[in-house]
């Protein structure tokens, strides 16, 4: 009684498992392996819990100019949320009305879906394999999709789109476009150029501090791309969606961009060793721009595999499905968890 029908029916989306237990090889939600800036360590430590008297900055403005400053762009054009889920959900509400529907890549990440369903509008799935087919696109405009999510890299495949076919994309299409850069600090290029151009009007790139930053405990997200969209959100957002600590913290992250390239280029060098064994013990690996591969065991079921991991205290992300339920997805964590994973799987196929 009283829950609407679209929440009744909700197949609520379903987050990576969090072990409580602590000596676990945790390689199932994207997590980087490595600590935050030390410049984090030193904000929080000195951080007056005075100021939580008081509510934060509803605008984030120190954090969002910093932000700004980065990508080079007019604070105005940049927008913070509680992680990259609560922009996406701010967008869901601002850039769909009520018989519009969200449309992304599939397979991608499966939250869009649940987002679409919660607004009880349809999600139209572009198949990865036809992304860059403008037949494909056009039937987005048929079922009336007002705002797509590109992830790139892709979740979870990890595969790369060039920029030019999400631009020559977002060109044609008359809704909003969210490129979805989690990853995308361990891509070879990116979106940003893009969302930052003088003509551009429906493209927005969306990055996290959760995974290249190592911050996903902080829940800090954001987004830059045209001002009038970029002030919609603004309005629809929670007044004060980013706590006192998270700005802060955020902020000294931001100020650190050397810390988190150095993190950034030692898992890329992990992910290159670790992709190359996989190969050479008869794994399919998709070509991956990401901190996670996504990859087809050689002998046994994907299914049983993560459940073999799993009973040894490893945990990898499986996702049943006919589009994704041969593979696995393996965050890449330090060398020793990945030799710890490797070592395992060698026993598992023994
Ligand atoms: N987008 C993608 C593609 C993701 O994989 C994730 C992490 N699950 C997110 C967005 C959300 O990240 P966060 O809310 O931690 O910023």
């Amino acid at each position: 009684m009283g829950i609407t029908r679209s929440v009744r029916r909700l197949a609520a989306y379903v987050p990576g498992e969090q072990p409580k237990a602590r000596r676990v090889v945790k390689l199932n939600t994207n997590e980087n392996p490595y600590p935050p800036s030390p410049r984090c360590t030193e904000v929080l430590a000195r951080f007056d819990l005075e100021r939580l008297r008081r509510y934060p900055d509803p605008e984030f403005a120190a954090l969002r100019t910093a932000l700004a400053r980065l990508v080079g762009a007019d604070p105005e054009c940049v927008f913070v949320g509680n992680g990259s889920d609560e922009v996406l959900s701010v967008a869901a509400k601002t850039f769909v009305e009520n018989d519009e529907a969200i449309g992304s890549l599939d397979p991608s990440y499966s939250l869009y879906r649940t987002l679409a369903a919660i607004r009880d509008v349809k999600w139209v799935g572009l198949p990865l394999e036809a992304s860059g087919d403008r037949g494909a696109w056009e039937e987005l405009k048929e079922r009336r999709v007002s705002l797509f999510l590109w992830t790139n890299p892709n979740a979870p495949t990890g595969t790369f789109a060039e920029p030019a076919a999400i631009a020559a994309f977002a060109r044609r299409f008359r809704g909003v476009v969210i490129v979805d850069e989690a990853y995308a600090d361990f891509s070879r290029t990116n979106c940003l150029p893009l969302a930052t151009a003088s003509g551009n009007r429906n493209l927005i790139v969306m990055r996290t501090f959760s995974k290249s930053y190592s911050l996903a405990g902080l829940r800090v997200g954001w987004c830059v791309g045209p001002k009038d969209l970029i002030a919609a959100l603004y309005k629809v957002k929670d007044s004060y969606n980013v706590d006192a600590i998270a700005q802060a913290v955020a902020l000294a992250a931001v100020r650190d961009q050397a810390w988190m390239k150095a993190n950034v280029a030692k898992v890329v060098r992990t992910r290159t060793w670790f992709v190359e064994r996989l190969v050479r013990d008869g794994w399919d690996v998709l070509p991956s721009e990401s901190n996670f591969v996504f990859a087809r065991p050689p002998h046994a079921p994907a299914r049983d595999v993560f459940a073999a991991l799993r009973e040894r205290s490893i945990f990898v992300r499986y996702f049943p499905g006919p589009k994704t339920g041969d593979r696995l997805r393996i965050t890449i964590g330090t060398d020793a968890q990945m030799r710890k994973l490797l070592a395992a799987l060698k026993r598992i196929a023994a």
